[in-house]
Parts: structure tokens; sequence; C-alpha cells
């Protein structure tokens, strides 16, 4: 199914919004004083123009720190017009948006575990109709892209044009060494459907440490994503939730002083007519790789029909294994990594044994008539 989505630029969100749009603060509102002391070392740097905090806490299991809850919105009343910060808070019910929007919460987000169910989705869309606030929608906790465009949908249709997606990715159920993992091809997809749609990457909950943040923020950046949303708190050590993936206000000015920012395009001559040449390269290198690639599948094809005749069964594991070592060793020579070249030749080969076991079933069947 395809659809469009009616989505109003970054740069009209606010009057002089920057890009990328950056958007630091705490994971949770803790007490008065952690909220606007962090407000206060984010707003000096002078590059954040919204203050992020999680106000109702859904937590993964019971009996943990949920958020300050209500009385944080007084707090972030008084950060707002002391340091001129912008402020987003998430909401998970109807009635959060109610008090949200109430209190002149600038942004709201909708997390991880929210947009994987369009129950909530929709309550929280039909409680923001009619009114004009960016809503910013998290990937659901699970790698379904119809499920988060679902969410952006619905929100669309309640009438929200201020919408931008966040990238926070995806659970892993092993252990692995982000906490989330980005799977960023998902995101990449996400853009390609809809090139106007702004998307926020969140290194922090994708990183899950926070001496990976900066590592995952370049590569959003590199990626030309529109915009970050970072984990910060005074003192991350004493955090009361998501303790080991938040920074201090000076990580943060540090990490932004290192982070390349790179513009999507140059209209430098030079850097052009350069970028054409070897996209050219690039063009051609992928013809003849997919002309190589036809040139094997009709030798794979002979050896089906090869196969077939002599009653030899399609999958030969010694066979395959000497391909993927001889393959390994070789692309090693080449400096290309062993991974990479194990997964495309298992790509090659799963499409070969799908090849070859339609030759074998096709004759089967015309000699069963
Ligand atoms: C958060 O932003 O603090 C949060 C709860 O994130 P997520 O919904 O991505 O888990
Ligand atoms: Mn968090």
């Amino acid at each position: 199914m395809t659809t469009t989505l009616n989505i109003l630029p970054l740069s009209d969100w606010f009057p002089g919004l920057n890009q990328p749009l950056l958007i630091a603060g705490p994971c949770s509102a803790e007490c008065e004083e952690q909220v606007v002391e962090t407000a206060h070392g984010i707003a000096k740097i002078g590059k954040i123009q919204i203050l992020r905090l999680g106000i109702w806490k859904p937590r993964s299991r019971p009996g943990t720190f949920e958020g300050a809850g209500d009385e944080a919105l007084q707090w972030l009343k008084r950060v707002k017009t002391e340091t001129g910060l912008l402020t987003a808070v998430e909401v998970a019910t109807a009635v959060h948006v109610e008090k949200a929007v109430a209190a002149g919460i600038d942004v709201l987000w909708v997390g991880a575990r929210t947009t994987s169910n369009p129950f909530s989705v929709e309550q929280i869309a039909q409680a923001l109709l009619g009114i004009n606030i960016p809503v910013l929608v998290k990937n659901p906790v699970n790698p379904d892209l119809e499920l988060w465009i679902g969410a952006l949908e619905r929100f669309n249709r309640a009438g929200i044009v201020k919408l931008a997606a966040v990238h926070r990715g995806f659970y892993p159920y092993e252990r692995s060494r982000l906490r989330n993992i980005p799977k960023w091809e998902l995101a990449i997809d996400l853009k390609s459907k809809f090139p106007n749609l702004p998307i926020i990457c969140d290194p922090s909950h994708i990183a899950g440490n926070a001496s990976l943040v900066p590592e995952i923020a370049q590569k959003a950046l590199n990626l030309s994503m529109d915009g970050l949303m970072i984990e910060v708190h005074r003192n991350p050590f004493l955090a009361f939730s998501d303790a080991k993936q938040q920074i201090s206000p000076l990580q943060l000015e540090i990490m932004l002083n290192e982070l390349v920012f790179r513009s999507t395009s140059s209209q430098n001559v030079e850097f052009i007519d350069k970028l054409e040449q070897l996209r050219d390269k690039i063009d051609s290198i992928d013809q003849q790789m997919i002309e190589l690639l036809a040139q094997r599948m009709r030798i794979v094809e002979e050896i089906g029909e090869y196969k077939k005749n002599n009653n030899v069964s399609v999958f030969q594991l010694r066979r395959w294994e000497n391909i993927l070592k001889s393959r390994i060793d070789c692309g090693k020579r080449l400096g290309l990594d062993d991974e990479y070249i194990k997964d495309l030749l298992q790509l090659v080969h799963k499409e070969s044994i799908r090849k070859q076991a339609d030759i074998l079933n096709r004759k089967d069947k015309l000699s069963a008539e």
C-alpha cells in the first residue's frame, strides 16, 4: 500500500529552527534541580533548541522509577522562561496529551512501546485533533516498518503536519554491543518511501552506553538524518533511569564539536565533477556485477539439468564449504571483510539452490504426467 504524508518542512516548525535539529535532555525528570541544572547546561552550549524530558516513563518492569509525573510540567515552564529552550515530552495516553498541551509543551513524542500498539496510537491521535503541535514518532520496538508508517499515518490523518520519525533502533534478544540494533536500512527505506519526512536519530537508545553515543550520532549524520535526540543528565552516574547511556552537558558539548556535520550536497563544481566520475565508475561496475551474476546463474541452471539427469541432489555440503572458504580467503586478500563476503555468497547460493530445486521439481512433474 502506498500513501503520501502531508508534512510541513522542519524549518517551518518554529522560527529560526536549525538543521540538523538537535534535541537533548534527561531520560526522565527526577527533581526540579536536576531538570533545571541539566537544562541550563544544555542551553549554555548554544546549539540545542529543544529540551527532551520523560515525565511519565513507560518502564519495562513495574517497581522502577516511573518519572516525576504531572509535577514536572511546572518545572518545564520554569526552564522555558529561564533558558529559552523549547520543550518536548513523551506522551503515551490521551490524558498525557491533554496535560502536556495545557502546560504549553512545544513538542510531543511517542515512544517505541506506544508506536507498537495501534490502539494507543489512535487514541493519542484522536486526542490531538485540532491541535497544531509537532509530533515525533519513535520506531516500534520490533523492526516492523509498516507499524512505524501506520503510526505516522494515524497522526497525519488526525491533522498533524509537523511530523517526524525518530530512529532509536530495535530490540535484540541476544546480547549485543549495542542496546538496540540500528538496522539503518529500515530508516533508509522509510526515507525513500517518504522523502519529505524528517528522520531524527536517537543515538542514546541505540548505543545503550555513553561511550558509543558519538559513533552512532556520526553514523546518523553520515546518512543525512535530519536531527539527533540525545539523552543528557547533569550527573549521568546518578540518573534514575538509563544511567549507562546518558552523557553530561560537557560531554555533549565535546561531542558536538567533534561531530562532522556534512551537507547533503555541495555547489562546488570540482566536487560535483569528481563525484559524477566516481559514480559513473560505480554504475559501470554494478552493471558488470549483474551481468556476471546472470552468467553465473545460467551455469547454475546447466548444472541443475546435469544433476537431474544424473540423479544427484541439489545441495552439496562439501562443495559449499569449499566455495565459502576459498571466496572468503580471496576477499581477505583484497581487503574485504569476512562477514561481508559470507553474507553475499549466502545470498547468491540461496538463489542458486532455489533455481536448481525449481528445475528438479519442474522436470519431476513433467515426467510424472
Ligand atoms: C526515552 O526516550 O527515554 C524512551 C523511553 O525511549 P524509547 O521509547 O525509545 O524506548
Ligand atoms: Mn531513556
